[in-house]
Parts: structure tokens; C-alpha cells; sequence
């Protein structure tokens, strides 16, 4: 490609456009993180070089000592922040800044609109941090050369729609972005307040951040600080760079592991679920550094993916920098601290879950579902992962494990029965249900689509096997009421044989049977799936993910106690019944209520408006 000579102009992508309007527009009180966000991406570019370096030395020859620079000029009115990192070339500046827009982007603007006290402090956690520069600069330049390249470039934009790009020049390596600043921001060319921010937001960067000829930061990497010597503020602000993010951690670890392979990891959890965490790349957060020199951050087969809600960094000594990336990732040195540090995590959830679970349930509540992904992918880690799985429950409305649920297990009762389905509300409003409750029988609450595919896996708990509430004969009758039987004056249950058939006559092959309900106490009907069958729930995921179609013919169960059932007993029982039109009508209708009540819509809904009114009409 021959190279530009001319200035030329860009338009912003779409959504970088908005973005930049929000941000340039935004009254947002703590614009000082924008200076946060620039000396953190100067890091990143050292970090760069600095691993790009391991097999080209002549990249950084004459120059060895990474820094980054902060410098004001306060008659032109501008902050600077230089680096000798890795520099972009033209290419590299169209590819990051402006012209097509990071994943994260979308995701940010939709958190800001949302959002109303407009939290732009979270703009790193998106991949966008760079844009916070305009909160408070009217242009920002952009003067760049790359590492090993000759050419220097110019970007330039004022934030509003278009940016532009030209040749310059640039004595050394790497980036300087200099912000004009805007007519309120002039408070960022006080050296006092540059200090300030610098040492609050970035005295954790393992480079120096020079200003006024000092460093203003240790500049030593924080997890080779002993464990001790690192307050809790200094893990935060730690965490807040390495994962962009805004939160607290949820919980750190900082350990020194020695052995066949000694490694020093630095990982948090944090307090709120980072915005990827359901994305189909499933990628890992957590950094891996070679004798502190950073390798790459999605480092496949450092960490299970089941534990990406991880952040933070991993170091050893003993893994080779002379292999590529993907060399690495296959190394067995790699394999054993992966094993090491999956042990460790889970050890510490653990913890957590027996000494504090009401933190816990925070944890379970953002990242519970993730983690539930490993009893399915880790079958050698499996146990110790249920152990510290939790579920909700009809018991109350705290979180249970199933250690706890067996042991509130009832007598004659033999298996863990569980309700899945989408809406963790829905489900628990369920009218399969109401045999169970009205027994105390506990039924577990699974509302989150891994659950289906766990129980695929794991059949039985303590040799107790999982059952769901919706599918085959609830054996209730054997389990011990412990509450005294109250509804022992209730007239007895009708015979239904004869409604039966007639039900089953009318309704043909759109239901497998019809039977009596032994679950039901309050409804009049439900639609279960027959011993064997697929459950319900999973038959519908299966084919929302297009991997079933069509679906096998449910099972309807009367409530012989409801009042609608009993009288249509009695008039199946009467005479003219196999012309009753009304008993016809309400075969329909029943069968449509009963998928009503399980979220589905009626087989034909203008059909069951047609039957539906004529009920209504002859009951006025
Ligand atoms: P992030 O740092 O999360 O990738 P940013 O919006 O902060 O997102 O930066 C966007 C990209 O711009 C970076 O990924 C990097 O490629 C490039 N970039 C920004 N600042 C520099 C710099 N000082 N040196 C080299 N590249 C940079
Ligand atoms: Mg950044």
C-alpha cells in the first residue's frame, strides 16, 4: 500500500461517534480518571515492546529503559503523556483509533444510557478508555512512530465526527498524546493535582511515570511485593488497571507458590459481573507475565474457562519467554499451574461459602452460573465444585447447597426434586409445585440454562438421584407429611375415569395420556413429560438453540379435588356425554391452560378465543 503523504480525514465510526458525543458532552464529576486511562494504555505499550523485544532485541536497541513521561505547557494549555512503548504505525492508528469500533463499544454506550448517574469511570472496563480524553480536552494529538519503523504519524481529532491523519515526526519509539485542555479542565495543569491523581490511580504501573524529571510511582511490579506490604487501596487501584474496571474486589489472592513450578498469582473476583461474561469467546481476563515480563493477556490454558470471572495477573519464572504464544499455552509447566491455582480458587470459595455465605450469595449471584459450567467441563474437579454450589429453594428464600437439602430431606422421600425453567420467578410460581409445597417437600429452584446441562451429567447427589418436578408420576404419596393432615374432612376425590376418556377421546394425539394429579392442590391441571421423556424445560432450550424440533406429547393431569374438575366428572359420568359439546370445549381449554400456565401460548389461539368465549357466553 503506498503510503499517504497528505493529511487525510477520517469519519468516526458510527458508534465511536456516539461515544465521543456522550463523553465530550458529559458533566460526568470524575474526569480526572481520563489520566488513569492514558498512563494505563502508555503501560500496556511498554508491556508490548517489552515481550516483542524477547526475539527482536534490535527493537529497543539504544533504549532500553521504559518510562512514560507526563509534561504540561501551561501557556499552550496542553497535558501530555509519552511513552517509549511500541508506537502505532498508520495502519494501527485506522485500526484502534476511530475508524472501526471495539466490541465493547456498543456495550458501553447501552450501560451509559441505562446507567443515569452516567458512570463514564467505567469506560476502561469497555475497551474504550482512550476516548475519556475528550471529557475534557477540545482536540487531542496523537504523535506516534512505532518500534523498528521510521515513519512518525500525526492523529489528530477534535472529538467531534472526524479525525485525521498525517505524516510527522518523532525523534524515538513510541506515543504521545497530548490534550488540548479545555477551558474548565485547566485544574489538570496544576502540578499538585497531576501528582494527586497519578499517585491514586497509578502508583501500582510497573514503569516510572516521570514528572517534573521524578518518578512519582515505586514503579515496581505489586504482586513481587510481599503479600504483607500491599494495602487494600493499593490492590484496588492494582485491580482497577489490570481489569479496566471500576468495583471492588469481591476477593483477592495474593500468593507466592513454590514447587516443581513456583509462580506468584494476583487474582481477584470482582463485586459486579464484568460485561463479557456471557460471550461466546468465553475469554480468559487473567495476565501472564514471565519473570514480569507480560506475555498476553487471553492466555488459553492458564485458567478453566468456567473461572473467566477471574482478573488479575499470574508470573512465573519457570515457563520459557523464548516460545511463542501458542507454544506456551501447550506447555505442561502451564498445565500445572493451571491445576495449582483452579485448586486454589475453588479453596477459597469454599471458605467463603461455609464462614460467610451471605458474601457468598453476592459471589453466586454474579458468577454462580459460570462456575457451574465446570460440572460439566471438569469432571476430575466436579465434586469439589458441587460442594460449594448453591441453588435457590422452596425452603425460604436464602441460597441451599445440596449437602443442606438432603439432610432437610423428608421421610419415604428418595430423590432431590428440582424445577427448571428461565424466569427464576415464574418457575417458583409453578403449579407443579403445589403438591410439594403442600407436603414441605423442598424443590429446588433452577433458573439458569447450565443447569439443564449439569444434570445431563450428574444424575445422583449422595445416591440420591435428581428429579424433576415436571416430568413422570410424583411419587408423593410415600413421603411422610410431618405437619399434621389437615384436609382430612375434604370430600373424597371423584372417580375421573369416565372425564378421562372423554378428554382423551377429544384431545387424540396432542397429549400421550390423561391422567389423575397427585401434585396439583390448587390448580386444575398441568402438563408433565412421561417417565422417559424429555423434561419439559429442556425440550424447550433444546429447541430455542434450534437442536430439537417439534416436541413429544405431554401428559395432562387432572386435579381431581378442583372444582371444575369435579363438576365436568359428574357430567362425563351423566348422560349425552359423548355429544356434550361443552365437555369438548373444555378438553381444549383445560389443555390450554395448563401450557398457559408453563409460559407457552395456546396451540391455536383463535381456536381457544372461539372456545373461551362460548364457555363464558353460557355461564352469563
Ligand atoms: P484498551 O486499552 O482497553 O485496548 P483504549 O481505548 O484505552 O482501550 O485504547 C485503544 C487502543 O489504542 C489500545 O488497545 C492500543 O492498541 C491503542 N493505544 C492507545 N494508547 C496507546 C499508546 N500509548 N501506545 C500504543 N497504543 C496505544
Ligand atoms: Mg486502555
Amino acid at each position: 500500500m503506498s503510503k499517504p503523504e497528505e493529511k487525510e480525514t477520517f469519519s468516526f465510526q458510527t458508534e465511536v461517534g456516539q461515544l465521543l458525543d456522550i463523553v465530550a458532552g458529559s458533566l460526568y464529576s470524575n474526569r480526572e480518571i481520563f489520566l488513569r486511562e492514558l498512563v494505563s494504555n502508555a503501560s500496556d505499550a511498554c508491556d508490548k515492546l517489552r515481550y516483542e523485544a524477547i526475539t527482536a532485541p534490535l527493537l529497543v536497541e539504544g533504549d532500553q529503559e521504559f518510562r512514560i513521561e507526563i509534561a504540561v505547557d501551561k501557556k499552550a494549555k496542553t497535558l501530555s503523556i509519552s511513552d517509549n512503548g511500541i508506537g502505532l504505525n498508520h495502519q494501527d492508528l485506522l485500526d484502534t483509533l476511530g475508524t472501526i469500533a471495539k466490541s465493547g463499544t456498543g456495550a458501553f454506550l447501552e450501560n451509559i444510557k441505562k446507567d443515569e448517574q452516567n458512570d463514564l469511570g467505567l469506560i476502561g472496563q469497555f475497551g474504550v478508555g482512550f476516548y475519556s480524553a475528550f471529557m475534557v480536552a477540545e482536540s487531542v494529538d496523537v504523535l506516534t512512530r512505532k518500534a523498528g519503523e521510521t515513519e512518525a504519524w500525526l492523529w489528530s481529532s477534535d472529538g467531534k465526527g472526524q479525525f485525521s491523519i498525517e505524516k510527522s515526526e518523532r525523534a524515538g519509539r513510541g506515543t504521545s498524546v497530548t490534550l488540548h485542555l479545555k477551558k474548565d479542565a485547566k485544574e489538570f495543569l496544576e502540578d499538585a493535582r497531576i501528582s494527586h491523581i497519578i499517585k491514586t490511580y497509578s502508583d501500582h504501573i510497573s514503569f516510572p511515570v516521570m514528572f517534573d524529571g521524578k518518578a512519582l510511582n515505586e514503579a515496581s511490579a505489586i504482586w513481587t511485593r510481599p503479600t504483607k506490604e500491599v494495602s487494600e487501596e493499593q490492590h484496588t487501584e492494582f485491580y482497577h488497571h489490570t481489569a479496566g474496571a471500576y468495583d471492588q474486589p469481591w476477593l483477592t489472592m495474593h500468593n507466592k507458590v513454590e514447587g516443581v513450578v513456583s509462580y506468584t498469582n494476583l487474582l481477584y473476583i470482582p463485586s459486579t459481573p464484568p460485561f463479557d461474561l456471557y460471550e461466546p469467546e468465553r475469554k480468559s481476563h487473567v495476565k501472564l507475565y514471565v519473570n514480569r515480563v507480560f506475555i498476553t493477556e487471553e492466555t488459553k490454558g492458564l485458567l478453566p474457562t468456567y473461572m473467566r470471572f477471574l482478573r488479575g495477573v499470574v508470573d512465573s519464572e519457570d515457563l520459557s519467554l523464548n516460545v511463542s504464544r501458542e507454544m506456551l499455552q501447550t506447555d505442561p509447566k502451564l498445565a500445572k499451574i493451571k491445576s495449582g491455582l483452579t485448586k486454589k480458587v475453588l479453596t477459597e470459595l469454599k471458605k467463603k461459602a461455609t464462614k460467610k455465605p451471605e458474601d457468598y450469595a453476592a459471589f453466586w449471584q454474579n458468577f454462580g452460573a459460570v462456575l457451574k459450567e465446570g460440572l460439566v467441563e471438569d469432571v476430575a474437579l466436579r465434586d469439589r465444585i458441587l460442594e460449594i454450589c448453591r441453588f435457590s429453594s422452596t425452603h425460604n428464600a436464602d441460597l441451599t447447597s445440596l449437602a443442606e437439602y438432603v439432610e432437610r430431606m423428608k421421610d419415604g422421600q428418595d430423590a432431590i426434586y428440582y424445577i427448571a425453567g428461565e424466569d427464576a420467578t415464574k418457575i417458583s410460581q409453578s403449579p407443579h409445585l403445589e403438591g410439594f409445597r403442600a407436603k414441605g417437600v423442598e424443590v429446588l429452584l433452577l433458573a439458569d440454562s447450565v443447569d439443564e446441562f449439569w444434570l445431563q451429567h450428574i444424575p445422583q447427589f449422595e445416591e440420591k438421584s435428581f428429579k424433576s418436578v415436571t416430568r413422570g408420576a410424583a411419587d408423593l404419596d410415600a413421603i411422610k407429611d410431618d405437619e399434621k393432615d389437615e384436609k382430612k374432612d375434604e370430600p373424597k376425590a371423584p372417580v375421573l375415569d369416565a372425564l378421562i376418556a372423554a378428554i382423551k377421546l377429544e384431545l387424540g394425539e396432542t397429549v400421550k395420556d390423561v391422567r389423575p394429579s397427585k401434585r396439583l392442590t390448587d390448580s386444575p391441571v398441568c402438563l408433565i413429560a412421561d417417565d422417559g421423556d424429555m423434561d419439559v424445560n429442556l425440550e424447550r432450550l433444546l429447541q430455542r438453540h434450534g437442536q430439537l424440533e417439534g416436541g413429544m406429547p405431554r401428559v395432562l393431569e387432572l386435579n381431581p379435588n378442583h372444582g371444575i374438575v369435579r363438576k365436568l366428572a359428574e357430567r362425563a359420568d351423566g348422560e349425552g356425554a359423548t355429544t356434550d359439546d361443552l365437555l369438548k370445549d373444555a378438553a381444549h381449554l383445560l389443555l390450554d391452560q395448563a401450557r398457559i400456565l408453563d409460559g407457552e401460548a395456546p396451540t391455536n389461539p383463535a381456536e381457544f378465543g372461539r372456545r373461551l368465549s362460548g364457555v363464558l357466553e353460557s355461564a352469563l
